[in-house]
């Protein structure tokens, strides 16, 4: 069954509820660090607005809050929103209860009320429904527009749907499911799948549905260090998960009978320290001595990985090089970044996605540096990993 669009539904004076994803990456005095997922959700918002007499209530999560704390309040993000999208948003601080809902009954045509935190509210992720009715009173029709959400199966996003007639999905939404769908169909001839980030362990699902899916896969991040070590090399003090070691082994095999290469980095950046201003070296990725770290991929890994990116028809990235956050380890992460930007360029498909990526190399890639730029993280992963997609489900029902 489709799911209905708000490309060609009337809200005229009604009062719309929005679904979004405003769970902005924030440092740790609770500052703003990226507004990506703000910017991608005007044209959804714009839309609605275009209707004679509409209003907008906006809800949303921000962090993993355990109760009521002030560093996770949606106000600041509200404050953010008027200065980007140059529009009076307003602020109610609770989700439910009676001044929620009478705000949203006096809020006048083309008003626009951003809600408190939901997950303020431990009901939230619980998916309770006496908690979804009491957020579905402050609408007359429901638009999903969260990605980011869309693997859970919470009150904001499943439990809500029950309560009204109309359940809409938002442009970014759809976008999201399309480009992503789009990315794994086998139309693209030749396509390959650049993985990072920390831990095979979190990844070895996403790693195994990535094989069937692509002709190439490669590796850099936090994992490598396992694959080294499950082929016989030495890991110095790298990150090391000896109860992943059997699940990497299989999946090398796996690529083996299949026809599939795996391409791991030659050479690595190491240090002794983790820290900012330390001295580095650079290691062949099976010999990393003791007491020292493999933080990033070297020069060599640089350009093979550049020679199969640049062959591939399609790629698809998710997570870091390296540890990015500390200087000395960020190159692999942005040379990776520039090369996606590249190939972009010359008319190939990349796929780009994963919340701390996204942080960490926006301002490389810009707006046009990849075909699609995921919102959502964990979501991503879902879907590619075939998991249920919980918010998009519910739309449909
Ligand atoms: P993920 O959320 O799995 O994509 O992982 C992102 C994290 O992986 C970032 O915080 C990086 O610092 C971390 N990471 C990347 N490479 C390494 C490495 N070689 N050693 C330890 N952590 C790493």
């Amino acid at each position: 069954m489709l799911i209905p669009s708000i490309r060609d539904y009337d809200f005229s004076q009604k009062r719309v509820l929005v679904r979004v994803d405003f769970n902005l990456p924030l440092d740790s005095k609770g500052e703003i660090l990226d507004s990506t997922r703000l910017i991608r959700s005007l044209p959804t918002l714009d839309r609605i607005l275009e209707d004679e007499g509409s209003r907008i209530l906006l809800i949303s999560h921000l962090g993993r809050p355990k109760g009521i704390d002030p560093k996770y309040s949606l106000e600041g993000v509200a404050r953010r929103l008027e200065e980007i999208w140059k529009r009076r948003v307003s602020f109610c601080s609770s989700c439910i209860g009676t001044e929620a809902h009478q705000r949203s009954l006096d809020l006048p045509a083309k008003g626009v009320l951003l809600m408190e935190n939901l997950r303020f509210h431990e009901d939230e992720t619980k998916n309770e429904s006496g908690f979804a009715k009491e957020l579905a009173r402050l609408g007359d029709v429901f638009v999903d527009d969260a990605f980011g959400n869309a693997h859970r199966k919470h009150a904001s996003n499943v439990g809500i749907t029950k309560f009204f007639q109309d359940n809409l999905a938002g442009y970014l939404l759809e976008e999201e499911m399309k480009a992503i769908g789009h990315a794994l169909k086998n139309s693209h001839a030749k396509k390959l799948a650049l993985v990072g980030g920390a831990k095979v362990s979190d990844k070895i699902l996403l790693l195994q549905r990535l094989l069937d899916r692509v002709d190439t896969l490669v590796l850099g991040g936090g994992m490598v260090y396992t694959f080294s070590y499950a082929t016989g090399g030495r890991v110095g003090s790298s990150l090391l998960e000896r109860e992943s070691v059997g699940l990497v082994r299989d999946l090398l095999s796996h690529a083996q009978k299949t026809g599939k290469e795996i391409i791991l980095p030659v050479d690595i950046v190491t240090a002794r320290e983790i820290r900012e201003n330390t001295d580095t070296f650079l290691r062949p990725l099976y010999d990393i001595p003791d007491g020292e770290y493999g933080l990033d991929i070297g020069e060599k890994s640089l350009s093979r990985f550049a020679d199969h990116i640049r062959q591939a028809r399609a790629v698809i990235w998710n997570g870091p090089m390296g540890m990015f956050e500390i200087s000395p380890f960020s190159r692999g992460t942005r040379y990776m970044a520039e090369l996606i930007k590249e190939i972009t360029r010359r008319g190939r498909y990349s796929l780009v996605g994963g919340g701390d990526l996204i942080a960490a190399i926006g301002s490389i890639l810009g707006k046009a540096g990849a075909t699609h730029i995921s919102t959502g993280g964990g979501a991503m992963l879902a879907f590619i990993e075939g998991k249920p997609m919980y918010g998009v489900e519910a739309l449909r029902s």
